[in-house]
């Protein structure tokens, strides 16, 4: 884990390295333009040391106010003077890529920025190695065409239409994916419905839209958690840090199996912590609402699953098709 600190913040490091760099070549730009403004600015860097100076030999409100006063004057007039050769108010400052954070990763109050935390949650994505996964598996790759047309009986509808109304609910999702709007996913119907393929899919444009997305099948889930009960270290703990407050978390495969009593409230607080934070999550399972409600039959199953849209995946076995 260290090395993957590492690695951020040296990426911090350079960014601001080639912020300063372009600042300074801007900077040379408008001194040669308009020699005005390198006078100005050598003005109030004499103004600021002689101000400075003075203060430590006879300190004085008065002339500090003074001081600040013009040095606030002469900062407008430069402004004034950019703005007038058609440059930017801006054109002189660092152009941070966080504001919030200045790219150094770190708030004020020594808290991880979300800038941080999206790079971490890359970094951890790259060691389950699921970035190839996602080359393989996204909408450019999506083939509506293998679904089939034949309304199916039961649910009065064929897969292809019902598939066309889940992408409707999936796109709705990811559109509206920064509000504030409770809308989360529930994928449920047989295995080899598409329900894997849709769940990368949708991390794939969240994760190229640089939000924070973890991607865990429900046994890698209770991995981490189990991890980080009996070995803990800094990477378990930051693995299962990043479980809270990642913007998207995939859990995939959630199944009977993974039911006893330890892995369901886990799984559920994990689920539940998240929804009172405002934050979005995806469960595919094959578990239908109904089982999913007896499994797990506690009151915090009943609050998680109204916040969850249940999408119903059937059809023929698509592995057959595939392959
Ligand atoms: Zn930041």
């Amino acid at each position: 884990m260290k090395e993957v600190y590492r690695k951020i913040e040296k990426e911090y490091e350079m960014t601001r390295d080639s912020e300063r760099d372009a600042l300074e070549e801007r900077k040379a730009e408008i001194y040669e333009k308009i020699p005005q403004i390198k006078k100005i600015d050598e003005l109030i860097v004499n103004l600021a040391l002689s101000g400075s100076k003075e203060q430590i030999k006879a300190p004085s409100s008065e002339s500090l106010l003074k001081i600040n006063q013009d040095l606030y004057e002469l900062r407008e007039e430069k402004l004034k003077i950019l703005q007038k050769y058609g440059y930017s108010k801006d054109y002189l400052d660092i152009r941070y890529k966080c504001l919030e954070c200045r790219d150094t990763g770190y708030l004020e109050n020594g808290q991880k920025c979300d800038c941080m935390k999206v790079k971490l949650s890359k970094e951890l994505y790259e060691m389950s190695n699921i970035s190839y996964i996602l080359g393989k598996e996204n909408f450019d790759t999506f083939d509506l065409g293998i679904f089939s047309r034949e309304v199916k009986e039961s649910e009065g509808i064929s897969p292809r239409e019902n598939m066309e109304l889940i992408l409707k609910a999936v796109r709705k999702f990811i559109y509206g994916f920064n509000e504030k709007n409770d809308m989360n996913l529930l994928f449920y119907g047989p295995t080899g419905q598409g329900k894997t393929f849709l769940l990368n899919c949708i991390a794939k444009e969240l994760i190229d839209k640089n939000f924070g997305v973890i991607y865990q099948t429900a046994f890698n889930l209770l991995d981490v958690m189990e991890d980080r009960k009996f070995r803990r270290s800094e990477i378990t703990q930051a693995k299962y840090d990043l479980l809270f407050s990642c913007d998207l978390l995939a859990i995939d495969d959630l199944g009977i199996e993974l039911v006893n009593s330890f892995s369901a409230s886990e799984i559920f607080n994990v689920v539940n912590t998240r929804i009172l934070r405002g934050k979005k999550t995806l469960i595919s399972t094959n578990l239908s609402p109904d089982e999913l409600s007896r499994t797990y039959t506690n009151r915090v199953f009943s609050r998680v699953y109204q916040r969850f849209v249940p999408l119903k995946f059937f059809g023929d076995d698509l592995r057959l098709k595939i392959n």
